[in-house]
């Protein structure tokens, strides 16, 4: 679980200089270039949290703003932090006392359902006299009293942080053990590519080890078992709806249209989708169609090229040329999937034959593999720098004159990955820019194969 706090108050009452003493290193959070803002800016902390500094929101750094913009930034981004943090670190002026500006924001925070510290700032020293004892009005309990500039109350403050923490999301915990779950899978694709030729592979496998009676859950059937993998590890799988085992319903079905359907049945379920192919065909558009359906149900994906001996003895035969080996030939095979099949980024590709046995063992370790990936924890710091990074570099288009904008993002879930994306005009992000931006997480943290859900939230 994420937890961000988030730093307000209105201009000048050393909210920078708070943000680089608990990130604990001299950044530099200077907008890059003048006249731009960096609306929210995020640093992943040691400690376990994300500190967000939202000041520059709706003012642009070196340009002198009226009070009246000023007041409206401010009150903006009360509201944002009260959406998207969960613990607010409210600072003001110690010196100056409170201003009617601190007050109104006092007001919202208090209306907000936040967690609120109220920081007390440029305390300096132990004789600095605090102006305004009515600090201690707001119920936001006792205030901290602190020095941003000099570092005094800092350890304390970091420690009621963190005690919050806990209290809100409970402490920071490592990520499960996976290695006893059991992995449903399931094998999809057109009639005759070799769906009940591969389940059958399995099963008959010295390796295969039914752990259980095979059942039937309402109108599809499971399979659990064991594989025992040449490296000596147990690996617990369930196999829904297989091919194999409902042969004959296959048969005496109107064929393609049943197969389609009886794909989504078992995509709903299971935790891994084995999309077969048939390597002596490539992928046709029948595939894409049933390939459109795991993409669209948000599970990840294994390509399994099956009747790789076919392919193989064409190019062996000279039928296909234009590759010297057969590496080549597989990665030229691979690049045209990804191609033709609108798959996430970095699906794998399995090249097998289930008439040969030639391995399969494979495409269960890319399950393991592909399960494992999707239960990582984003740091929002990071999410947000990549974010904003691919933005500055490729901004989204305009649509009807205005531009999709992001402002933040949190990942909020696994299997598949969520994140929560705070944004100007939900409406306005376009299937080319949404497949830009899922290129580019996959990229960053290294999420190959891993399907993604973005929930979108408009803010003004
Ligand atoms: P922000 O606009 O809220 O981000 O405020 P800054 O962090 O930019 O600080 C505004 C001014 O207050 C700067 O000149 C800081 O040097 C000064 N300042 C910040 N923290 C302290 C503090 O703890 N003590 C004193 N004396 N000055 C501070
Ligand atoms: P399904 O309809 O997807 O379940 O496909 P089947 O498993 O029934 O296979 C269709 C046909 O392809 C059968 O004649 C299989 O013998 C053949 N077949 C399946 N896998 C392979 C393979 O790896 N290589 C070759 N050469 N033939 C295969």
């Amino acid at each position: 679980m994420n937890f961000t706090v988030a730093i307000v108050g209105r201009p000048n009452v050393g909210k920078s200089r708070l943000f680089n003493r608990l990130a604990g290193k001299r950044i530099s959070i200077v907008h890059d270039m003048p006249g731009v803002t960096r609306d929210v800016i995020t640093r992943d902390l040691d400690d376990g949290y994300t500190l967000m500094d939202t000041g520059g929101m709706g003012l642009v750094e070196g340009m002198s703003d009226t009070p009246g913009k000023i007041v409206n930034a401010v009150e903006g981004q009360i509201d944002f932090s009260i959406d998207a943090a969960d613990l607010v670190l409210f600072v003001v002026d110690g010196r100056e006392g409170l201003m009617a500006l601190d007050k109104q924001m006092a007001e919202r925070l208090r209306r907000g359902d936040k967690r609120v510290i109220l920081v007390v700032n440029k305390v300096d020293t132990e004789t600095t006299a605090i102006k305004d004892k009515e600090f201690y009005r707001y119920g936001f309990g006792e205030p901290h009293l602190v020095s941003a500039e000099h570092g005094r109350g800092m350890s304390t403050l970091r420690k009621a942080v963190l005690k919050l923490r806990d209290e809100i999301v409970g402490p920071p915990q490592e990520p499960e053990d996976d290695g006893k779950k059991v992995l449903k899978v399931c094998f999809i694709g057109r009639p005759n590519v070799g769906k009940s030729s591969l389940s059958n592979c399995l099963v008959q496998s010295d390796r295969f080890i039914v752990s259980d009676v095979p059942g039937t859950t309402r109108d599809s059937i499971e399979m659990p078992f064991v594989w025992k993998s040449k490296r000596g590890e147990d690996w617990h799988f369930m196999l829904t709806d297989t091919a194999g085992i409902r042969k004959q319903t296959k048969l005496n079905s109107s064929v393609e249209y049943f197969s389609r359907v009886r794909s989504l049945d078992a995509i709903r379920d299971v935790d891994v989708v084995f999309m077969v192919i048939d390597a002596k065909e490539g992928p046709t558009n029948q595939d894409k169609a049933i390939a459109g359906e795991a993409t669209k149900a948000n599970k990840p994906v294994v390509i399994v090229v099956n009747k790789w001996d076919l392919a193989l003895k064409a190019w062996e035969d000279e039928e296909i040329d234009g590759f010297d080996s057969e590496a080549k030939f597989r990665e030229a095979f691979e690049k045209g999937i990804h191609r033709e099949l609108f798959f996430v980024p970095g699906s794998p590709v399995r090249f097998v034959s289930a008439k040969e046995g030639i391995d399969v063992e494979k495409i269960l370790l890319s399950a393991r593999q592909l399960n494992k990936r999707q239960g990582r924890k984003i740091p929002t710091g990071r999410l947000n720098n990549k974010l904003y990074k691919m933005a500055e570099r490729l901004p989204a288009p305009k649509k009807d004159g205005r531009r999709f904008r992001i402002y933040y993002a949190v990942h909020t879930g696994n299997y598949p990955y969520r994140f929560k994306i705070f944004c100007n005009q939900a409406k306005k992000l376009g299937d080319s820019y949404k497949r830009f931006l899922l290129k580019g997480l996959v990229e960053e943290f290294e999420l190959d194969g891993c399907p993604m859900v973005f929930d979108l939230v408009n803010k003004k």
